[in-house]
């Protein structure tokens, strides 16, 4: 038996905990080993991540996705959604004790001639609800790519509508990735459980994203990492659509959170394990760093369905030196991850 305590997050108590196989119980419990003290979180998540394929279009390989997953443990992650894969994962996928537990959407659904070349299903708007809904069925959620860059039109409402309905009449969840305005409003007003970018949205859809509980998730860092490049390219209509957006993007990020709509950190990126540069990226654009945390720790869990740090629980946890809310630099320097009661990580000091 593994033992933690220190100062739990969100509310910063006093706990001490021991992890009995895969549940933390009240501590101490004679025998147990100490392995970390500190500042605990219930482990970090990256609620948008494609692991397994280095490039789009490339199969998932699953070395390649062992490796990911393994750079998201060193930082932190207990918990990834990977809305949209390469392929169905291999069967230890979520499971095996040295990756993260795992919510996926299978491959990404999309409409004819959108979407990268190679990756995903295209469907005709008639099938895309009983699709959608075959997926989420087998794993919980179903990924629709809602619009596609600067002129892919958008899946119509009533479509999109009906995906969600199908999906939410097998007891699954809808994921929307959209970069346009029109994209995210289709999103928003059919219902979506999560928009994935949120790119040019409108921010008068935000109180009735936080009244049906449409969560977001910004993957405001790797877009804000792309602008630099994109604004070396010559004008195009296709650059000022991707140049707008991005810039807008931190504003509608404090936006969402001042509205009271759950925001996701998710990463989206190659490299793997960058949850960190998300977590600050959110802090960047305003979201106070309790919330900024809560995004990708504790609230991300609660969103899955997982508790935090209590007796009960699924025994996951990452252990700082100091508390992460005043200092975020501290997600880079973890004492101790926990992941399914064993210290996958724990960095000796002194
Ligand atoms: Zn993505």
């Amino acid at each position: 038996m593994i033992r933690i305590r220190g100062r739990a997050l969100p509310h910063g108590e006093h706990v001490d905990l021991c992890a009995d196989g895969d549940r933390w119980t009240t501590g101490p419990v004679p025998n147990a080993d100490l392995v970390a003290e500190g500042w605990l979180l219930p482990g970090l998540v990256d609620a948008h991540t494609h692991p397994g394929a280095e490039a789009p279009g490339d199969r998932l390989d699953h070395g390649v996705l062992r490796d990911h997953l393994r750079q998201h443990v060193d930082a932190g992650v207990t918990v990834i959604r990977a809305p949209g894969l390469a392929d169905e994962p291999p069967p230890w996928f979520g499971v095996d004790p040295e990756t993260p537990r795992a919510w996926h959407a299978g491959p990404w659904l999309a409409q004819h001639g959108q979407f990268f070349d190679g990756w995903g299903r295209r469907a005709d708007h008639a099938e895309l609800p009983s699709i959608a809904a075959a997926q989420a069925a087998r794993t919980g959620w179903a990924k629709v790519i809602g619009d596609w860059r600067s002129n892919g039109e958008p899946v119509p409402l009533d479509v999109m509508t009906a995906v969600v309905e199908a999906v939410h009449a097998v007891g699954g969840r809808v994921a929307v990735h959209t970069q346009q305005a029109a994209g995210g409003e289709v999103a928003v007003l059919a219902g979506a459980d999560s928009v994935e970018h949120g790119m040019s949205m409108d921010p008068g859809l935000l109180a009735r994203m936080a009244e049906q509980g449409t969560a977001l998730t910004p993957t405001l860092s790797v877009m804000r990492q792309s602008l630099p490049e994109v604004r070396s390219r010559p004008d195009s209509p296709a650059k000022r659509w991707y140049v707008r957006g991005a810039r807008a993007h931190p504003h509608l990020v404090a936006a969402a959170a001042e509205a009271g709509v759950r925001v996701l950190a998710g990463t989206d990126s190659v490299p793997h394990g960058r949850i960190l540069d998300e977590v600050r990226a959110l802090a960047g654009a305003g979201m106070r760093p309790h919330d900024a945390l809560a995004a990708a720790s504790w609230d991300a869990r609660a969103y899955l369905g997982l508790p935090g740090l209590e007796p009960g629980a699924p025994a996951d946890a990452v252990v700082y030196a100091e508390d992460p809310r005043t200092d975020l630099d501290q997600l880079a320097h973890p004492i101790a991850v926990i992941l399914r009661g064993r210290p996958v990580r724990v960095r000796r000091t002194g």
